[in-house]
């Protein structure tokens, strides 16, 4: 928590009655300092003075916020796996049956290849944060973070990374961020486009995908999610885009355009591991 700098991407996980939900994502615009009065709003942090803040910027609500177990179920063996460190993570195993479970802390550090995770289930869910690096610190007339104080609602965890490597930038612009499944590709304000990057092997443990364009396509939002469930995938061989519902439009079809470059070994991680229609 110490390690926290201003731009530091910081993921909010919140406590409902239910459990932890995932709220939203900011950006740090400070560092953790200590201010002598107690919280604005102190709800059931009445009389915790001094406390330590770190301000935030352009928080990025979750509409719908999905509740981490359905993280903790998408993602079990990766997450079983990256436990190995658990120094400072933000969920636990515990008890006998080793479930997972968000671990008391209020704030915890988040590797590049957890972030992955959590930035692989959001585009599930159609979750695109967008930040402005260059906007200033919030103003001293607005809240500096959101309402964690509100009661019932505990912050916990946090940090980095959203922007793509740079890697996936260039494949975007090289490709006009057209789907290779679809060959649409967004339009947003001001002439701007917009797709998104998959690694056919994914990064992070325990695949460790490399983050090279034999191994990333370019998508949209929607044939991302699918790739992400492994309802669709590229054949290795034929290169022909199979789909686990025969009738889907794109069942059978030849892809967008031609990625002569894409690893054969990777594509057929996708299509034999992750594909559901192979298992
Ligand atoms: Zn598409």
């Amino acid at each position: 928590m110490e390690n926290v700098r201003s731009d530091d991407t910081i993921l909010h996980l919140l406590k409902h009655e239910d459990g932890y939900h995932w709220e939203g994502v900011s950006l740090a615009s400070s560092g953790l300092y200590t201010v002598e009065n107690e919280p604005p709003e102190p709800a059931n942090w009445k009389g915790m003075a001094p406390y330590q803040r770190i301000n935030v910027r352009e928080f990025n609500e979750i509409p719908n916020p999905p509740h981490i177990n359905d993280f903790f179920s998408l993602f079990a063996e990766q997450l079983r796996a990256l436990l190995r460190t658990p120094e400072r993570s933000f969920y636990q195993e515990y008890g006998e049956s080793k479930r997972l479970m968000v671990a008391q802390r209020y704030f915890a550090e988040v590797p590049d290849n957890l972030y992955e995770l959590f930035s692989q289930y959001s585009t599930i869910f159609g979750f695109n944060p967008s930040f402005d690096t260059d906007q200033q610190e919030a103003t001293s007339n607005e809240p500096a973070y959101p309402d964690e104080s509100k009661p019932g609602r505990i912050p916990t965890t946090i940090s980095r990374i959203v922007r793509d490597t740079k890697l996936v930038k260039d494949l975007k612009r090289q490709y006009k961020w057209k789907c290779q499944i679809c060959g649409e590709r967004l339009a947003l304000r001001d002439g701007k486009h917009y797709a998104e990057g998959h690694h056919l092997l994914p990064l992070g443990v325990p695949y460790n995908g490399p983050d090279v364009a034999q191994n990333v396509i370019v998508l949209c939002p929607n044939h991302h999610a699918e790739f992400d469930y492994g309802s669709i995938a590229i054949e290795p061989n034929t290169l022909v885009i199979i789909h686990t519902d025969e009738q889907n439009v794109f069942n059978g079809k030849t892809l967008a355009y031609d990625r002569p470059d894409l690893r054969n070994e990777y594509l057929r991680f996708h299509f034999e591991k992750l594909y559901w229609g192979n298992k």
